[in-house]
Order: C-alpha cells, then sequence, then structure tokens
C-alpha cells in the first residue's frame, strides 16, 4: 500500500531540519524511504527529537501509564507539533488540519512570551479545541482540566470525604463498531445513575458526586473503550465494599445496553484515594509522552496517539495506524471526554466549568510580543516544520529569534527551489 491511498491530504512540509532545538536532543536521522520533495508521510522526523526511554507503570487492564512519565516541556512540544503535522494529513478537511496553521483573518500573527512563565506562544492563529485529534491542543486543555481535577481532590479532602476510582470496562472484541460500542457504553453508564438500583445504590454510598472520564485503547481485542469514574463519598465506605455494590450494578446495565455482561473480575474495579490521586496528577499526559517510550511497555496495548507516532516514525504497521487513527477520532468527534456530574461543582465551590473551546482559546494578558510575523515568514515556519523551534528559541534566546527567522526564510526557499 503507498502512502498516497491512506494518506489523501495535501503534502509538503517536510525539510529536513538543520536545527537541533537544544542540548541533549538528537536529531533522528531520516528513513531511506525519505523524499525531498517533501511527499513522505511517516518517514522523516526532520527536526522532531527522541528521547531515551524511562521506567513507566502501566496499569494490566486498560494498558495505561500511571508513573513515570517523562516531562520536559519543551521536547514535548516538538513532538506534538510532529504529531500535530501527522494529523494535518490524516484528516486534510478537520478543523484540527487548520488548528496552528491557519489565521485568524484581520489579526496579527505575532510570537508571545508570558511574563509569569517565560512560555512562549502563537497568537492570531485558528485553533480547534480538539481533545481527542488535535496533539496541541489537547495538551493545552488536559492542562487545565488535571488543574482543575486536583483542586477538586484537594476540596473533597479538606471535606474529608473519600474520592476513589472506578474503572469501566465492557467485553469486546476485534470486529465491534466502536461508534456503537460507545454508544452502549454510555447507555449502560446513564443506567447507573437513572435505574433505581443505580439512585439506591448512590444514597447508601454517600454519593455526592462523579466526574467521568471517557477514555480508549487500541490491544488485541481492537478499541478498547473505558470510563474512568472519580466518585466523591462521605459515607466512610472502603473500596471493597463500594465495589461488591457497583459490580453487579455494572453488569446489569451493560446488558440493558445489550453489551455482554462483564464478569465479577472484569467490568468494574474499584481503586483507592491514593490512585485516584495518581489518575488526577497524571492525567493527559499521555500526549506527553515521547515516541520511544510508548513503544515498550503499556501490555501491547497503544493509545490514539501512538497511532500518530507509528505513522510519523514509519514503524512497523504504520499503514494500519494510519487508518485506526482515523476511525477512532471520527468516532470520538464531539463526544465529552470529562464529565461532572450536575451540582458537585457547586457543592465544591468550584464554580463554572470553561468549555474546551474557551480553553484553548485562552491566553496569557501579561506577554511580551517578540515577533510580528509577515505570511512569508509563517508559510516559511510551517514548510521547514519550525514551529516549536521559534517558541524554543523566543524562550532561550529571545534576541537571536530574527536570526533564526532569517534562517528559516533561507531554508524554506531553498527546499522550494529543490522541490520545485
Ligand atoms: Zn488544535
Amino acid at each position: 500500500m503507498d502512502d498516497s491511498s491512506i494518506l489523501s491530504g495535501p503534502v509538503g512540509q517536510s525539510g529536513k531540519g538543520s536545527h537541533i532545538p537544544r542540548g541533549g536532543v538528537r536529531r533522528a536521522t531520516p528513513g531511506a524511504g525519505d523524499r525531498e520533495d517533501g511527499a513522505s508521510v511517516g518517514g522523516s522526523l526532520g527536526i522532531y527529537a527522541k528521547t531515551d526511554s524511562a521506567h513507566l507503570t502501566v496499569d494490566q487492564r486498560t494498558g495505561e501509564i500511571t508513573a513515570g512519565l517523562p516531562v520536559d516541556p519543551r521536547l514535548s512540544r516538538c513532538e506534538r507539533f510532529a504529531l500535530k503535522s501527522v494529523v494535518n494529513r490524516l484528516l486534510p478537511t478537520s478543523r484540527t488540519s487548520k488548528c496552528m496553521r491557519w489565521r485568524v483573518p484581520n489579526q496579527s500573527l505575532q510570537v508571545l512570551k508570558s511574563k509569569e512563565h517565560n512560555k512562549a506562544f502563537y497568537t492570531g492563529l485558528q485553533v480547534c479545541a480538539s481533545v481527542w485529534a488535535c496533539p496541541v491542543c489537547a495538551a493545552k486543555i488536559s492542562e487545565r482540566r488535571r488543574a482543575e481535577l486536583n483542586t477538586a481532590l484537594a476540596l473533597a479532602k479538606a471535606r474529608e470525604w473519600d474520592v476513589f476510582m472506578l474503572t469501566l470496562t465492557v467485553p469486546h472484541g476485534l470486529g465491534d463498531d466502536l461508534p456503537a460500542l460507545l454508544k452502549q457504553i454510555h447507555a449502560a453508564w446513564r443506567s447507573t445513575t437513572t435505574s433505581r438500583a443505580g439512585q439506591k445504590l448512590r444514597k447508601l454510598l454517600g454519593i455526592r458526586g462523579t466526574i467521568r472520564a471517557l477514555e480508549v485503547t487500541h490491544g488485541q481485542n481492537g478499541f478498547h473503550p473505558h470510563l474512568h469514574v472519580l466518585l466523591f463519598l462521605d459515607q466512610g465506605f472502603s473500596p471493597q465494599s463500594v465495589h461488591h455494590a457497583f459490580s453487579p450494578l455494572w453488569q446489569q446495565a451493560c446488558e440493558r445496553a445489550g453489551l455482554p455482561r462483564p464478569s465479577d473480575e472484569h467490568g468494574c474495579r474499584v481503586d483507592d484515594g491514593t490512585y485516584a490521586a495518581a489518575y488526577a496528577s497524571k492525567w493527559g499526559l499521555e500526549s506527553e509522552l515521547t515516541k520511544s517510550h510508548s513503544k515498550k511497555g503499556h501490555n501491547g496495548s497503544r493509545t490514539p496517539w501512538d497511532f500518530l507516532r507509528a505513522v510519523l516514525d514509519k514503524s512497523e504497521g504504520w499503514e494500519q495506524s494510519a487508518i485506526l487513527f482515523r476511525s477512532y477520532a471520527d468516532a470520538f468527534k464531539g463526544k465529552r471526554q470529562l464529565y461532572w456530574s450536575n451540582g458537585l461543582r457547586d457543592l465544591l465551590a468550584m464554580g463554572e466549568q470553561a468549555s474546551d473551546d474557551e480553553i484553548a482559546a485562552v491566553q496569557e494578558d501579561k506577554a511580551l510580543m517578540l515577533a510580528d510575523l509577515t505570511d512569508e515568514q509563517w508559510r516559511a515556519i510551517l514548510r521547514t516544520k519550525s514551529e516549536s523551534i521559534v517558541l524554543d528559541m523566543a524562550e532561550t534566546h529571545p534576541e537571536a529569534l530574527s536570526v533564526l527567522l532569517a534562517s528559516i526564510l533561507e531554508r524554506a526557499k531553498k527546499l522550494a527551489i529543490g522541490s520545485g
């Protein structure tokens, strides 16, 4: 299968980077299959970098990483833009493909730097606010949501409530239709909240509220959508008793939704407050992982970002990963990622929740303008895939930004000559 049959999007922007972001980051060697004209999608990492691996703790059932995440903000940003460039081609007509590339009409495109956090960013670009498909927006949105989760946990603790984590899975197989499976899981969850038995149980256990997260991994049995639910409880029950009570409720709910009945040992798990806190603190950080980490462990299970990494890397089976990412993005489009039960925010005095769009559009007020970019400069930055390097330079050596921009223009011109 050749590239074009899978990746129908526009090609281009595959410049071989000559800039190394900073010390300790080595440039990946372009693959043998690379083409100068930029038609290769998965092969060239160009300026995007790799890191060494680290020790990770992986949840054996969901395949998620629960501890040991390497967090290097600058490196992560570099990879996010790299993964984003894959999405641009996999989903060429989506809002995400325009995100961080297309200008907002009648607005200047600038490089700004937050005075408070020394963090550089662009202003004047369209943003898609997709938590599912956009590595750039997902990171920004989950950073905010993660902070909120941690606040909620702290406030619950101050009230001497328990916060347990309920993980709900359903039996699934390779041939399952993902959109149908998502609908059924949602219906099953709804019935645990609306059925008479469910409401009775909530009262009995003292469930004051829940925060439900929809997540998905992909393994030997295909897509594995599942729910993590933070339970806010005030009656002092143990995780074991909560499990004992919730497990049959989930089994019934699944059957009612037309799903196979989960077994006693699978289907429902309840973890204590420590686990819930660890979950909240790593929320959304999957997108921060670098490729070399995601290849290892995971119990053979992958996240949607891993599909993008496989395409970027052209690693074995990358064509399949491209197809999987598309069907995943299609199925999850518009789905709520994180849902706070009604009234919980009020109980915790946390105020209104901002929407994904609002969070994605937020910019820091106290920011310094470092560069006002022309159309030509921006096109050159895109063409040479220098989005993250420009920001790195703005953070570390703002005085050299103009020199960097000039060299990017030069490189873009050479690339244009090379491919034309
Ligand atoms: Zn986006």
